[in-house]
């Protein structure tokens, strides 16, 4: 379970039952500093001279604080609107995404007021119906090691459950998923595992589960009836990587097992999702990573790449099209062998 090194509370925080709870827990740990913090400007409490140090300071930070229900963010292609429970991780994935998105704030921040989420989710629901309304729950989180915290991945669930018109995803790279197998999900929620190959995990993906762990978890995910789904991501074309990634593959369905996947295609309408993401970055991102990682083996050399503008507007590098060809058809394939009633949504 992570434990923080300090947790600052934002004014209000404490009026909320997710705040006092948290409070309680740790006011008299006397290895944890708390913070009752006069003003909103957390910056002012993650220590450091430079970036790298923000960054080892922030991701033991613990905030929790108050969402300001304004309109949520939008979240697409893979949903309508992004659910703000948590933001930041305790992980520290060396490419990771929220080195960049979340740069001036890398501590994990809780957001207590739940309610008031929830409530804003609905009208939301109600703005869009008759038609389905998807919420993504890991925009710019993991928000599974925080789980014990708060319990908001529950309440959200069995929220999600209730709402006919409502459906919720996130994704995590962690394991500890027990809390959330007796919620009521009323199979609205998906939960999607980010996996790689072991090389790539111990490599890169620090601080997060083992592979092993994350499957087994995905497992009795599948068990409680949840959508499941996997992100192979970031792909990285080193020397074996077909081979590797060949063992995943075979890792997935092993530890699946035949009684999972038959009662996944016993379900009407289930499947287990795909989606397998080659690894690419911006000029930014590799400055970044650089600053908090300088001796980092990612390949991030740009002579070897293909410069392409994205969907957003900004320039990345990529692989070369013959090499994406290649890990299409490569995933297109080693899926299809192993896996019946799957969908793949994406491969890029
Ligand atoms: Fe980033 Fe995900 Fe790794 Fe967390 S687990 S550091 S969100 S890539």
């Amino acid at each position: 379970m992570f434990i923080p090194n300090k947790i600052v509370f934002e004014k209000k925080a404490l009026d909320y039952e997710i705040g006092k709870n948290i409070y309680e827990k740790f006011k008299d740990k006397s290895n944890i500093e708390i913070i009752l913090a006069s003003s909103n400007r957390i910056a002012t409490h993650i220590t450091g001279e430079n970036r790298r140090e923000k960054y080892v300071s922030g991701k033991k930070t613990l905030v929790v604080g108050i969402k300001k229900t304004a309109k949520f963010q939008t979240c697409k292609p893979s949903a309508h609107f992004q659910l703000p429970l948590v933001s930041g991780c305790i992980g520290q994935c060396e490419y990771c995404y929220l080195n960049t998105q979340l740069g001036d704030k890398p501590y994990i921040k809780v957001n207590a007021n739940l309610e008031d989420i929830l409530k804003e989710a609905k009208d939301n629901i109600i703005d869009r119906s008759p038609e389905i309304t998807i919420f993504e729950g890991a925009a710019t989180s993991d928000p599974i090691p925080i789980e014990p915290y708060t319990n908001s991945l529950f309440k959200t669930i069995e929220f999600m459950g209730s709402e006919e018109l409502a459906r919720f995803r996130f994704v995590t790279k962690f394991n500890d998923v027990d809390s959330l197998l007796n919620a009521r999900h009323n199979n609205h929620t998906e939960i999607r595992f980010s996996i790689n190959t072991d090389k790539i995990i111990k490599e890169y993906e620090h601080g997060t589960a083992s592979i092993n762990l994350r499957l087994e978890a995905a497992a009795k995910i599948a068990k409680a009836g949840y959508k499941l789904g996997f992100i192979i991501a970031p792909v990285f074309l080193y020397d074996n990587w077909r081979k590797e990634y060949r063992e995943l593959l075979d890792m997935l369905y092993d530890k699946l097992s035949i009684d999972v996947l038959n009662d996944i295609s016993k379900q009407k309408h289930s499947t287990i999702g795909f989606e397998v993401i080659s690894h690419r970055f911006t000029t930014k991102a590799k400055n970044i990573i650089l600053d908090i990682y300088p001796e980092t083996t990612l390949p991030m050399n740009e002579d070897v790449r293909t410069f392409k503008y994205g969907q957003f507007g900004y320039g990345k590098y990529v692989y070369s099209k013959e090499q994406l060809q290649e890990m299409k058809d490569f995933f297109v394939v080693e899926i299809d062998k192993r896996f019946k009633n799957k969908e793949i949504k994406y491969l890029i």
